[in-house]
């Protein structure tokens, strides 16, 4: 049995050289044969079946002289000598002696001319070396090709290879943490599993959508849920594979890919990392652009305009930098519609713990909540990550189950790597976020003129780096009044402010806040005339063209942009004061909100007005809390 395996693996490892070395192997080969030819006189003994004898030519001379041969051919390049017992003796000629045919002669022996060219050596060197060569060149060149472009030589960009559909097995239920994203797909399920439902009825499904979302959070997985709950063939590509091509393939690729899908349809084509191709035109840089992309998209678009809207195929793209895609991608009729594919709540780590730890050997301590509250802004692939990593530590220590401490261990070394990416949030940052976003919901749930708080969230949404407070705009409001605006400058300081009371010491976190706010000054002076500094008058900062040296010229004087500055600073710092003011009245509440925060991650609107609410009545304040209109 192992004996039969051995031999297999021998047998493979000699196709492999072969397989790997078929040049090396080509040229030993022949170079033994005519080593073989050449030197060992083979070439003679095919000719003549006797007895041969490679001699010098003086041997040859001199057993003419002595009569000892009855035959002689003289050929261009060698002498061959026929004896009496039928031995036959060769000799290379020496050029120019012409004694030969004399001394034949004196002795009468027999002698003839013969065509001594070695015609399979010939025929060997003109022909076959040269094709063989050539053909080994030719499929090490297709070779390449097929593993760059998936197509063989003959079919050029025809990329058979690439584009074979896959049947995918993934189902909604093998993914978690973005129920909203999924839900948003279903739609397009159910139309790829009963398209002439909606043909019918002359309904125009999207043809295309973008996935969009941070690395590791399931984009992939998604597309490929899509394709498996509709159970329809699934076209995937990259982006990227398209790039490192041949001019002209990654166009016929395009090409190819959409008349396979129509083929098999109702099918889902899957393009991964789209950015790679679909990079703004304009965003590229450098000029004369990237031809072999820009074909490429322009193919895509036009295959996608092709297709009829009703044409059972959904082209799904996937990628983590939708701000970089050329506009005519998200027209309407291509990629018009987006999903969000977002990191996990604690509620989907829990729920994505639990699936990836299917087939793990779990021990009786295992809590994935607390692992979910120490993994806040982790996407899906790195809990993956952390559940293999800690199913692995325990395998070291040659455990029966995998224990929680595992896992806390794994937390660590998969974080490390995170850290560093900005990926996670450290315990300490959870804090300091907890805190400033509180601040920023208080302060807009107490300040008239503000907009309603809809959620506060302790984990990063979409490429944003930490927390987030999240407003509803009223709908239809083309104008703000002046207290409007300083209520905006309000809120926003309230996240900076909160750190200083609640923390007493101050982070990075707010830069953007104070950015904002200074911005909302500056047009309330300079725009509105809203203020005494300037008045009516409005402040205009022009761009200098480059012939006049470039830089700013501003329309006002010196001594105004001084005013400005002194005032935007006192006037900051008067409403930081208001603001630090209310958020030590409203101290209890602030830690109510930052104590579900932290258990939950994220507060809804309503739930932060509930607490804002319960504290005032518990400590008989006269409400501040904002009444909106519905
Ligand atoms: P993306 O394409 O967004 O970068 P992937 O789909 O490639 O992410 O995710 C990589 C792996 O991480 C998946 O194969 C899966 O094992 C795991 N994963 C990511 N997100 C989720 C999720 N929401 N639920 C379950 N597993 C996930
Ligand atoms: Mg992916
Ligand atoms: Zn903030």
């Amino acid at each position: 049995m192992s004996n039969k395996r051995d031999d297999k693996q021998n047998k493979d490892k000699n196709n492999n050289f072969f397989e790997k070395n078929p040049l090396l192997v080509f040229l030993i080969i022949s170079t033994a044969l005519i080593f073989l030819f050449k030197n060992t006189g083979l070439s003679d003994s095919l000719m003549s079946k006797g007895n041969i004898q490679r001699v010098e030519y003086s041997k040859i001379k001199s057993l003419i002289s002595e009569n000892e041969v009855n035959q002689v051919s003289i050929g261009k390049t060698s002498v061959k000598a026929k004896s009496g017992n039928g031995l036959l003796f060769v000799a290379t000629k020496v050029d120019g002696d012409s004694g030969l045919v004399k001394l034949l002669d004196e002795k009468k022996i027999p002698y003839t001319a013969i065509d001594d060219k070695n015609y399979f050596l010939e025929f060997f060197f003109n022909w076959i070396l040269p094709i063989g060569l050539f053909l080994l060149i030719w499929s090490f060149v297709s070779k390449k090709m097929q593993k760059n472009m998936g197509g063989g030589l003959f079919g050029m960009g025809s990329s058979k290879k690439m584009i074979n559909a896959q049947k995918p097995k993934t189902k909604f239920e093998d993914m978690a943490g973005c129920e909203e994203a999924k839900d948003e797909v279903k739609e397009i399920v159910d139309f790829l599993k009963n398209p002439d439902r909606y043909i019918s009825l002359g309904a125009k499904i999207p043809k295309g959508v973008l996935l969009v979302g941070p690395p590791g959070t399931g984009k992939t997985l998604l597309a490929r849920a899509v394709a498996g709950e509709a159970n329809v063939p699934f076209f995937s590509v990259s982006g990227s594979s398209f790039i490192e091509m041949f001019v002209g393939v990654g166009a016929s690729r395009v090409r190819d890919l959409f008349q396979e899908a129509q083929k098999e349809a109702p099918s889902i084509i899957f393009i991964d990392e789209i950015d790679a191709i679909g990079k703004s035109r304009a965003s590229s840089g450098n000029i004369g652009g990237n031809d072999e992309r820009e074909q490429t998209l322009n193919q895509l678009l036009a295959e996608m305009d092709g297709f009829a809207s009703t044409a059972p195929i959904i082209v799904l793209a996937a990628t983590n930098r939708p701000e970089v895609l050329d506009a005519a991608l998200l027209r309407p009729g291509r990629f018009d519609r987006q999903v969000l594919v977002d990191k996990p709540d604690i509620d989907g780590r829990v729920a994505i713990l639990k699936i990836h730890s299917k087939d793990v050997k779990l021990g009786v301590d295992i809590d994935f909540k607390e692992i979910a509250k120490m993994t806040v802004g982790l996407s899906g692939a790195d809990l993956a990550n952390i559940i293999n990593e800690g199913a692995l530590l325990a395998g070291r220590e040659n455990k029966k189950s995998v224990s929680q401490k595992d896992f806390v261990e794994a937390i660590e070394r998969v974080s490390i790597g995170l850290e560093k990416k900005g990926r996670r949030i450290r315990e300490e940052e959870k804090k300091i976020v907890a805190y400033h976003e509180s601040g920023h919901a208080l302060i807009s749930e107490i300040t008239k003129g503000s907009e309603k708080t809809t959620q506060v969230s302790i984990v990063p949404r979409g490429m944003a780096a930490l927390g987030y407070t999240a407003h509803t705009p009223e709908e239809n409001k083309y104008l703000a009044q002046k207290h409007e605006l300083i209520a905006k400058v309000d809120v926003l300081l309230g996240g900076r402010a909160a750190e200083e009371v609640f923390l007493g010491e101050i982070s990075t976190g707010a830069s953007n806040d104070l950015e904002r706010t200074t911005d909302i000054l500056k047009s309330m002076i300079g725009i509105y005339g809203m203020t005494d500094v300037a008045g009516l008058m409005v402040l205009e900062e022009r761009q200098n063209s480059f012939i006049g040296g470039g830089g700013t010229s501003k329309n006002y004087s010196e001594s105004l942009a001084n005013k400005q500055d002194e005032y935007i600073k006192s006037f900051l710092s008067e409403r930081y004061e208001h603001v630090k003011g209310l958020l030590g009245e409203y101290k209890d509440a602030i830690e109510s909100i930052v104590a579900k925060l932290y258990e939950d991650e994220k507060i809804t609107g309503d739930e932060l007005r509930n607490i804002i609410s319960a504290y005032e009545i518990a400590n008989e304040k006269p409400s501040k809390l904002v009444k909106r209109e519905a």
